[in-house]
C-alpha cells in the first residue's frame, strides 16, 4: 500500500494551516507551522502567486486526504461512494470519513492523533462489538461499540490515554466510558458535528471537472 514518505509537519506547512497529525505536539509550541509558516523547501519563503480555481480545488482535496491520512486512491473511492449516495456529495463524503473505526478511535479520545489511532487498531487493542478489530477502514453505524481489549487496557499506554481521555469532549454522536475504555456510536454525524476544516464542496468541484 502507498503511503506518504513526507514529514507529517512538512504536509501542514505545505497547506499552510495546521492539519492536527501529531496529537500532542500540535497544541504546543513545537508545532512547526507556528515555528515556520512558510511552506517547505528552498522556494518556501518565495513570492506566491494567487492560486487558481482549480489549484484551490486540488489544496482542498489534499488537505482533506491529509487529515484523514488516506491515498489517492482510497479518497476517490470514498468521493464516488458518497456520491451514489442520496443527499449532498460533500456532506456524504465527510460523513463516510467520520465513520471509519480510526478516526472513530481518535474522536473517542483513544489516541492522540488519527495515525496513532490506525496504528493501535491494526495492532489489535481494540474490538468492535466485542469482536477484535483490525482494519482501520471499516464503517461504524448507530449501534456500534468500540472497546480496548482487556488484554491491552492495563498497559501503560492506555492507563496514560485513560486519563488524557477523561479531559476531552467526544462529539455529540459519539459517547464513551473512559472507566471502561469503551465508546458508542449513538447516530451518524450532521455536518455540523464535524469539526474538519474542509470546505468539500471544493472537492466535489475538483472531482466533477
Ligand atoms: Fe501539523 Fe501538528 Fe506538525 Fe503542527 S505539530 S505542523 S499541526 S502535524
Amino acid at each position: 500500500m502507498g503511503r506518504y514518505t513526507e514529514s507529517v509537519c512538512r504536509q501542514c506547512r505545505r497547506e499552510g494551516e495546521k492539519l492536527f497529525l501529531k496529537g500532542d505536539r500540535c497544541y504546543s509550541e513545537k508545532c512547526s507551522v507556528e515555528r515556520r509558516p512558510f511552506p517547505p523547501g528552498v522556494h518556501g519563503q518565495g513570492r506566491r502567486s494567487k492560486p487558481s480555481e482549480y489549484g484551490l480545488q486540488l489544496r482542498e482535496k489534499q488537505k482533506a486526504k491529509r487529515i484523514y491520512g488516506l491515498m489517492e486512491k482510497q479518497f476517490r473511492n470514498y468521493f464516488k461512494k458518497a456520491d451514489r449516495q442520496p443527499g449532498i456529495t460533500g456532506e456524504n463524503l465527510l460523513i463516510l470519513l467520520e465513520r471509519r473505526l480510526d478516526n472513530v478511535v481518535f474522536r473517542m479520545g483513544f489516541a492522540s492523533s488519527r495515525k496513532e489511532a490506525r496504528q493501535l487498531v491494526n495492532h489489535g487493542h481494540f474490538t468492535l462489538n466485542g469482536h477484535k478489530a483490525t482494519i482501520p477502514s471499516m464503517l461504524l453505524k448507530p449501534g456500534d461499540v468500540v472497546q480496548v481489549r482487556d488484554t491491552s487496557k492495563d498497559s501503560p499506554k492506555f492507563q496514560e490515554i485513560k486519563d488524557q481521555a477523561a479531559y476531552k469532549t467526544p462529539p455529540e454522536w459519539l459517547s464513551i466510558d473512559v472507566e471502561n475504555l469503551t465508546g458508542s456510536v449513538l447516530a451518524y454525524p450532521t455536518r455540523e458535528q464535524i469539526d474538519t476544516a474542509v470546505n468539500e464542496q471544493l472537492i466535489v468541484e475538483l472531482y466533477s471537472r
